[in-house]
């Protein structure tokens, strides 16, 4: 298949590109780097051996991709691109919602024009709101969310189920992420937040090597084994093989909207994960609890078991080697990846 990755310079995006290659598909690239570094493609093409196409323009213009998607032939699109910051959302939500949705319109209507069938989409667990039973399951209904960001993924899973109803000729994936972490085990790619980072391991990460002095803790007082918040950690290399699997099984799905959770079903406190951390960097990593996070839901995982069935796909790396892997990479690359 020859196959756009839009968002394909970005953390899941880039890990996911290498997957696709090595399955011996085609890949071209659209990403506007607004929050990548364009050098990840030198990386991408060291990695896969194959020169990788890129497009660099915002997808919220449409004459744009209808240009690309005039000039190229595509089988499929899986579309990463977006805004993602919970925290930044609530104060630019009409930025999220112009650009998370506006992108997502220009590319499905060039789809729909240029007859490519098959979608995956990135959506998160952030979907399941504030009241679904653990562990999550694709049935739970109705889809709700706390943040503006992560009500562009509910209002885009509706778009796309509806829009896939209404034309015989598009089959759609909503992949629902749990907490990605790690990085590809030669330690060439990985994840390369702008500024401080919002999330857990990567913030544990530059503890580790000297950017920060240490790991605040949101709140030991929830009412989990330790105290900390639980979340299903995954490795992006097994959420990359998901985006595969998904993207293969899209041909036969019966249904025009698949919905696959892509967690482990497993649950890691914070303080499990940074002790996990020390293991892999061989090093104590300094903290401190402070107080609970607004938002924050004490613990939530994934039920992966329809993912397995339908797609005969599982997570399979552990903590561990999430930890290890995320490890080299911020070793190697303390700073991220270069500017040039
Ligand atoms: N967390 C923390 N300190 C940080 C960042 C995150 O204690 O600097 C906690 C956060 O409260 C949550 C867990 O780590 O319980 C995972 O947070 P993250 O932002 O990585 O993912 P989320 O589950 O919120 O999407």
């Amino acid at each position: 298949m020859r196959v756009l990755i839009s968002g394909g310079a970005g953390y899941i995006g880039s890990h996911t590109v290498v997957q696709v290659v090595a399955a011996g598909h085609d890949v071209v690239v659209v990403d506007d780097f607004s929050n990548a570094k364009p050098t990840v493609i030198n990386r991408l093409e060291a990695l896969t051996g194959t020169h990788i196409p890129v497009h660099a323009f915002d997808l919220t213009d449409r004459d744009k991709t209808e240009r690309l998607f005039a000039d190229e032939r595509f089988d499929a699109v899986i579309h990463f691109a977006g805004l993602k910051a919970v925290g930044e959302s609530v104060d630019k939500p009409l930025e999220y919602y112009e650009n998370n949705l506006g992108s997502t319109f220009s590319l499905v209507r060039a789809m729909r024009r240029h007859g490519v069938g098959k979608l995956v989409f990135s959506s998160s667990a952030t979907v399941y709101g504030d009241h679904a039973p653990v562990p999550y399951r694709e049935d739970y209904e109705p889809l709700a969310a706390a943040s503006p960001y992560g009500r562009t993924k509910v209002m885009i899973e509706h778009v796309l189920s509806d829009v896939a109803a209404a034309d015989p000729g598009l089959k759609v994936a909503l992949l629902r992420y749990f907490n990605p972490i790690g990085a590809h085990p030669s330690g060439t790619i990985g994840e390369d937040p702008q500024g401080i980072p919002n999330n857990l391991v990567p913030f544990i990460a530059q503890v580790a090597v000297g950017r920060r002095e240490k790991l605040n803790v949101f709140g030991d007082d929830y009412p989990t084994a330790d105290g900390t918040c639980e979340r299903d950690y995954i490795h992006v290399e097994d959420l990359a093989a998901g985006h595969l699997a998904a993207l293969t099984a899209l041909e036969a799905a019966p249904a025009p909207v698949n919905v696959w959770n892509l967690g482990t079903g497993t649950g890691t406190s914070v303080l499990e994960m940074l002790h996990a951390f020390e293991r892999a960097a061989g090093k104590e990593i300094p903290y401190e609890v402070v107080g609970r996070r607004a938002g924050d839901l004490p613990a939530y995982w994934a039920d992966p078991t329809k993912a397995h069935e339908e797609l005969g796909w599982r997570a399979t790396r552990t903590v561990d080697d999430m930890c290890a892997d995320t490890w080299r990479w911020q070793q190697g690359n303390p700073n991220g990846y270069p500017d040039a």
